[in-house]
């Protein structure tokens, strides 16, 4: 059997499919506010055939993500479909959900009913005045919050909740992340700010790094690290007296790219092998030509050995990606 292996020996098992990059959030970190989606969208069979090939190379893990993939209608037979595929060891693989959560509360028990395991929720702010900022979309903040309980609801469990922070904009929403996932028994996760954003504002001094989180959380209350996977991109840490958890994802300050194990599929159908990566590699042409299965699971191994050693952030000479982070699929 084919296996997915690059270069640098890194195993390739985390597929991200993005299904749209259509988006019904602005986030100010994320999006102009003016631009719409630049590439187009696939039918779900083509993504199925793409899944299926990289299935049979070895992904075990597929995390549906855009764009905001709630507003592609179709979604939960898109993921009956994926969790009817059958890893090499016979088992169902693991299918994930990356949503800005406002259309998830009334979607989280049918996706679970067809096969979905788990849902990440990006949420910049607990607060609703905060959020609306943040999103540039006004009311949004109950919507996602509901979406989050359906979530914990349907066990789609655990549920992770994705935070971006910036620097004199957010950050002082630490602590009270702290709470939120004391209080709704969700797993936050902090992600530092890298590069990937359509206006090009970021600084290094804009992003809110590892260190300066778990400051300013220890403060809130004690703090234990929890020993996590190699492969695992956040650091994990649970509060002392045993109730609630948070990660840090600090790929800015702490790379995690030497065990990097992800590739991903754009909305358009290109392949792409690192979120920095400068070009795309043409999956849906290759197959639109009529390329048998055969033809794409080659093609797929011999782009993914190339894929990139890790990201330049903050380097001199660092060349933006070739899509920012609502293109590629976050
Ligand atoms: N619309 C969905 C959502 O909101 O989760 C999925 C797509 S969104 C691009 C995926 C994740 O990327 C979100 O958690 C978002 O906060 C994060 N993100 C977007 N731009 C980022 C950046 N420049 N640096 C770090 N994370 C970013």
């Amino acid at each position: 059997m084919l296996n997915l292996t690059d270069n640098f020996g890194r195993s390739i098992h985390d597929l991200r499919i993005s299904i749209t990059d259509r988006c019904n959030y602005k986030c100010v970190y994320c999006r102009t506010g003016t631009n719409g989606a630049a590439y187009a969208e696939l039918p779900f069979e083509d993504y199925l055939r793409m899944a299926r090939i990289l299935v049979g190379l070895g992904i075990t893990k597929i995390r549906l993500t855009g764009g905001e993939p709630l507003l592609r209608k179709g979604i939960v037979d898109f993921v009956r479909n994926l969790a009817n595929l059958r890893t090499a060891d016979g088992s169902k693989p693991e299918i994930a959900l990356t949503t800005n959560g406002h259309l998830l509360a009334e979607i989280a028990q049918p996706l679970k009913d067809a096969g979905l395991d788990r849902v990440t929720v990006s949420m910049d702010a607990v607060d609703p005045e905060r959020f609306a900022r943040i999103t540039r979309v006004p009311n949004g903040y109950e919507s996602v919050l509901a979406g989050v309980r359906a979530s914990r609801q349907a066990r789609l469990d655990p549920v992770k909740i994705n935070c971006v922070l910036l620097r004199g904009f957010n950050e002082d929403q630490i602590v009270n992340f702290g709470k939120f996932a004391r209080e709704e028994r969700v797993v936050v996760r902090f992600i530092e700010f890298m590069p990937l954003e359509e206006d090009r504002v970021w600084t290094p001094e804009i992003v809110v790094t590892l260190d300066e989180i778990l400051a300013r959380m220890s403060e809130y209350l004690p703090l234990e690290e929890i020993a996590h996977e190699r492969s695992e991109t956040a650091r994990r840490y649970r509060f002392s007296d045993g109730v609630g958890e948070f990660g840090i994802i600090a790929p800015v300050s702490h790379p995690f790219c030497g065990h990097c194990s992800r590739i991903r599929i754009t909305s358009d159908g290109k392949l792409r092998t690192c979120l920095f990566s400068v070009w795309d590699h043409d999956l849906h042409d290759l197959m639109r030509r009529g390329a048998t299965d055969e033809k794409l699971a080659e093609f797929i191994v011999k782009v993914v050995e190339k894929k990139e050693e890790r990201h330049h952030i903050g380097e001199p000479g660092f060349v933006p990606a070739s899509r920012t982070m609502v293109h590629s699929g976050g």
